[in-house]
């Protein structure tokens, strides 16, 4: 089972249509913009992080060539030296000296030079300033690469004296008769200004927060932006395993300290280090955000004018059956005056006005007929004693001061008994027409029932009213009515609120009046006696 629920008992607690779809219309376009944001922002979002690792990837590439054939120059520089230098015994240790910054200061290849014999003992050292001139090489790095006799490249470790955080490269000096001599080494610096930073800059990031960083074969941090992360072990870092391996590619990771960054990596062959250059990830939701908000800025006055057209379509789709509703649901509360009927946008909108409208001015006139025959009487045509009981309620809650006369025809059953009922009724629509054409233009007469009338006289005093009705009177006595026999009448007037000041009361006091009439000899008027 269901209840049917009749429209109109709560319709303030319903959404009217005109909301409904100016509503929708809104949640629409509202939507489908924020799915061409959302897309627009996701394939920006893609080309940008694809864009930031190709260009990461391919600066990591360039600078690992540079790495590659900077590293080589070393070793061809170390190579030649150590040549050179193949019968150092002979020289004075000044000659040593000078050979060695004349090589430091013509290549600016390493932060200091030393040469050290097969006893580990450091003979020369440039600059010297470094201090360890005929000391004995303490290092772990040193003492491999001297027991080594081959060339060497070492991983960075701080040095036993100054606490430097270096990486040193040597190559073996042998005589010329092939005695092993000892090691002519180079070494960076790695905290302070040395040859890499020489080439790639000292503050190398950028203002979009893009940088790089060298790790050499076993995962140590040998360059980095922040001097205090070089010589850090980064080994678990993924890009870092990769470099390790060899390898080189473009990836997004997540870096040592938990930040997502696009990474281009490349290894240097010549010295199995490799180079990442990094951007944290964030610089492409900045870049994102700007993309926004250019399309917000361009998007927006069209969207609301778009926005704005949509909604005054719906405005104007609906408004045909908000009118309609509206309409309809004034029907038998009120008169309604049929608006005039226009041309609709959509052919149900014009379809269902037309209807509704024919419909509607069809209830409108039978509503008025039924109207008009209940406040009518249907033989004189005159107003009856329902309209009567109405004006007589309206004038007393106004205030309004009035005359009324009852009207009886006299001796009427004999009428009806001596010309026939039909005759009768024309005696009565002839006594209507007579008394109507007597009154004034303001007075109104009733038909109060039978052969009785009543006339309303609007501030009128009772000796003005019984001249009316003597009027009256007069002329129904001298009109020539249907039937042979003189025609006459008696009334009866009483004056609100003289008289009376109900409805009821008054009437009753009218009544008398004609009671006294009749009883006078009948074909007269009597005014009522005030009341004490
Ligand atoms: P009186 O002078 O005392 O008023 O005498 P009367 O005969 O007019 O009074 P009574 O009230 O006895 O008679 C009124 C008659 O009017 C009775 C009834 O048959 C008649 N009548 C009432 N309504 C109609 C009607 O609509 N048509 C016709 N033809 N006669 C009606
Ligand atoms: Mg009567
Ligand atoms: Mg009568």
């Amino acid at each position: 089972m269901f209840t049917v629920r009749r429209a109109g008992l709560c319709p303030s607690k319903k959404i009217s249509l005109t909301w409904l779809l100016t509503g929708l219309v809104t949640l629409v376009v509202l939507l489908t913009s924020s799915i061409l944001l959302i897309g627009s922002y996701e394939s920006k979002k893609q080309s940008l992080i694809e864009t930031t690792l190709q260009l990461n990837y391919s600066s990591a590439e360039r600078m690992s060539k540079t790495m590659d054939s900077l590293f080589l120059s070393m070793r061809n520089s170390l190579k030649y030296n150590a040549g050179v230098l193949s019968d150092f015994d002979a020289m004075t240790p000044k000659q040593v000296d000078n050979h060695l910054e004349l090589m430091r200061n013509s290549s600016n290849f390493f932060n200091s030079i030393s040469l050290v014999d097969v006893d580990g003992v450091i003979r020369n050292v440039v600059p010297a300033k470094v201090g360890t001139a005929g000391k004995l090489l303490t290092s772990k790095a040193g003492q491999e690469a001297l027991a080594l006799q081959k060339p060497y490249l070492s991983s960075p470790y701080l040095t036993p004296n100054t606490k430097r955080l270096i990486v040193f490269m040597s190559q073996p000096v042998f005589s010329r008769n092939g005695t092993y001599l000892g090691i002519l080494s180079g070494t960076l610096y790695l905290q302070e200004d040395n040859i890499l930073s020489m080439i790639y800059g000292n503050n190398n990031v950028d203002e979009y927060g893009s940088y790089f960083y060298i790790v050499d074969s076993k995962g140590q941090r040998l360059y980095h932006p922040n001097k205090q992360f070089i010589g850090r072990d980064i080994s678990t870092n993924k890009v870092v395993q990769k470099l390790m391996k060899g390898e080189r590619g473009k990836e997004r990771v997540i870096n040592t300290i938990g930040i997502e960054v696009l990474a281009g990596y490349s290894s240097v062959p010549a010295n199995g280090w490799g180079i990442a250059v990094v951007s944290p990830i964030s610089i492409i939701h900045q870049e994102l955000m700007g993309h926004l908000r250019i399309i917000i800025g361009y998007s927006f006055f069209p969207f609301l004018m778009l926005l704005m057209g949509f909604i005054f379509i719906a405005y104007k789709l609906a408004r045909p059956f908000v009118h309609l509703a509206n309409l309809v649901s004034r029907i038998g509360k009120e008169n309604i005056v049929i608006p005039e009927v226009r041309s609709q946008w959509s052919r149900e909108a014009e379809l269902l006005t037309d209807a509704v409208l024919l419909a509607v001015t069809d209830i409108q006139k039978q509503t008025d007929q039924l109207t008009q025959e209940a406040a009518t009487d249907a033989l004189t045509g005159l107003m009856n004693r329902r309209s009567l009981k109405y004006q007589l309620d309206h004038w007393i809650d106004s205030g309004l001061p009035f005359s009324l006369i009852v009207l009886d025809v006299d001796r009427f059953k004999l009428v009806n008994d001596t010309y026939g009922h039909v005759t009768g009724d024309e005696v009565l629509k002839h006594v209507a027409g007579i008394i109507v054409s007597s009154l004034r233009p303001s007075d109104v007469c009733y038909r109060y029932g039978g052969e009785e009338f009543v006339i309303l006289l609007a501030e009128t005093r009772p000796a003005e009213a019984f001249n009316v009705a003597e009027r009256v009177r007069l002329a129904l006595e001298q009109s020539v009515a249907p039937i042979p026999t003189r025609l006459t009448v008696s009334q009866g007037v009483a004056h609100y609120p003289l008289h009376a000041s109900e409805q009821e009361a008054l009437l009753e006091m009218a009544d008398q009046a004609l009671y006294l009439a009749k009883k006078g000899g009948r074909n007269r008027t009597v005014i009522a006696e005030p009341n004490d």
